[in-house]
């Protein structure tokens, strides 16, 4: 029955053979390499590059890997996978899982010339790791994409593009091999005069800024891109001249420019960045309920207080709907089917809120345990908080959400 729906095209939560044993193995990764390690790469503060290299021996760290969860016909393959490996830590996940954005800002856009050319180049492989890093974000230019600064012009008798501008908040920014930098070629059109370039390794100009010392998800890098005169091939702009200058075209006398590049790839990473914030609240939710069913007080476990298991009820009740939400998106992008009511929003907005709360509760199961360091659960929370912020804040996702259903120009 599960099966024929998955060749329908028909919604199911009965997921594949193939898919429940790729989650298993991830799984597997994620229990004995991701969780030992984390806590030593959350002090350290730095890319975990001994992990990335097990995963990428094993296969998991790999630009094959990644694709073939990206394309499974359900959709789902992909936040099962990164549900597993953020419910081993958030910070290594992010490592393991930050060249996608970059990868998938070129896939949405680009050309297939482009996407053979330099997703290998992202991900590398065993002995010769590599990462990728979308830059979007500038420091007047967070939430608001369409204040992008940074700016490219097109220098014609070279066939070439020259950025210049500051990124940042760039998770793998100036440790990544590939850069993909969002740029403004028209400034008087604003997002719509936005384009995407590609930053081959070892580009003379881009430098890496401020590192940032952040509160979570520590095992991932976090900087500043600077681009002075950074001069780039013309077959670096993603989707090539002729469709920039025909959207320009378009544009000039009045007609639609299409979707913005940026929030195409936003668009389509919500779901799995959902997933990830799934991951890091069911580790907490089991975390706690583990420790409830040990933990004495008054003679008898704690979680046989209601006041104790109501709050692991909720926890795991709220777990279960994010994820639910997470693969109703996942399954409506892998179909083509529009957003028209947010669903990816409402994906990225609850897993991101649900994190944030299951994993303080967890904290509130532990006790004076949750909080020290010798327990996971205060990282947790600290690494959760970030599903909150990035990829459009919960504001902005609700703004989203607000538009959608509304139909009103909600600001
Ligand atoms: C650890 C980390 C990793 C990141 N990785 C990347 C990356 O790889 N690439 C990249 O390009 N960016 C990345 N970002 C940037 C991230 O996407 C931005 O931080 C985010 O979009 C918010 O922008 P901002 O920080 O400038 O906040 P602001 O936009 O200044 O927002 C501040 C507050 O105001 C609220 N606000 C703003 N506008 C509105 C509005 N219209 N209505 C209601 N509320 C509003 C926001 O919700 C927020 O609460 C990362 C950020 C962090 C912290």
């Amino acid at each position: 029955m599960g099966d024929d729906k998955q060749a329908d095209g028909e919604f199911t939560l009965d997921l594949s053979d193939d898919v429940r044993q790729m989650r298993d193995w991830v799984h597997d990764f994620a229990a004995s390499v991701i969780r030992p390690a984390a806590a030593e790469w959350d002090e350290r503060e730095e890319v975990p590059w001994p992990v990335l290299e097990e995963a990428a021996k094993i296969g998991l760290y790999s630009l094959d890997f990644f694709a073939e969860q990206w394309f499974e016909a359900t959709g789902l393959a992909t936040p099962v996978a990164f549900e597993e490996i953020f419910w081993g830590d958030a910070g290594i996940g992010l490592s393991l899982t930050g060249s996608c954005l970059a990868a998938v800002a070129v896939s949405s856009n680009g050309t297939p010339e482009q996407v053979g050319e330099w997703l290998p180049q992202m991900f590398g492989g065993p002995g010769d790791v590599k990462l990728g890093a979308f830059c979007s974000s500038e420091p007047d230019a967070g939430s608001d994409v369409g204040a992008i600064r940074t700016r490219a012009v097109y220098d014609e008798a070279k066939d070439e593009w020259v950025l210049n501008g500051t990124k940042t908040w760039a998770t793998n920014g100036g440790v990544a091999n590939v850069h993909v930098v969002v740029a403004s070629v028209n400034p008087a059109l604003g997002s719509r005069g936005q384009a995407t370039f590609i930053v081959p390794p070892g580009t003379k100009g881009l430098s890496q800024g401020q590192k940032f010392r952040k509160m979570g998800i520590r095992a991932s890098h976090t900087a500043e891109v600077v681009l002075d005169e950074v001069r780039v091939p013309g077959r670096c702009l993603v989707g090539g001249k002729e469709r920039l200058d025909a959207r320009l075209a378009r544009l000039a006398t009045g007609g639609q420019a299409g979707e913005q590049a940026a929030m195409k790839t936003f668009e389509a990473s919500r779901p799995s960045v959902a997933a990830m914030a799934v991951g890091v609240a069911r580790a907490a939710a089991e975390f706690a309920t583990e420790y409830s069913a040990q933990r004495e007080q008054f003679g008898k476990p704690i979680g046989q207080n209601q006041g104790v298991a109501f709050m692991l009820a909720d926890m795991h009740a709220s777990v279960d709907a994010a994820r639910l939400l997470t693969w109703r998106a996942a399954w409506m992008a892998r179909h083509g089917r529009k957003f028209t009511r947010a669903e990816g929003s409402m994906s990225k907005l609850v897993a991101a809120e649900t994190a944030v709360k299951v994993t303080e509760q967890a904290i509130q199961v532990l006790g004076g345990n949750g909080y020290t360091r010798d327990y996971p659960v205060e990282r947790w929370h600290r690494d959760a908080k970030i599903f909150t912020i990035f990829e459009g804040t919960s504001e902005i996702q609700r703004m989203i959400i607000g538009r959608a259903v509304t139909g009103l120009n909600v600001r």
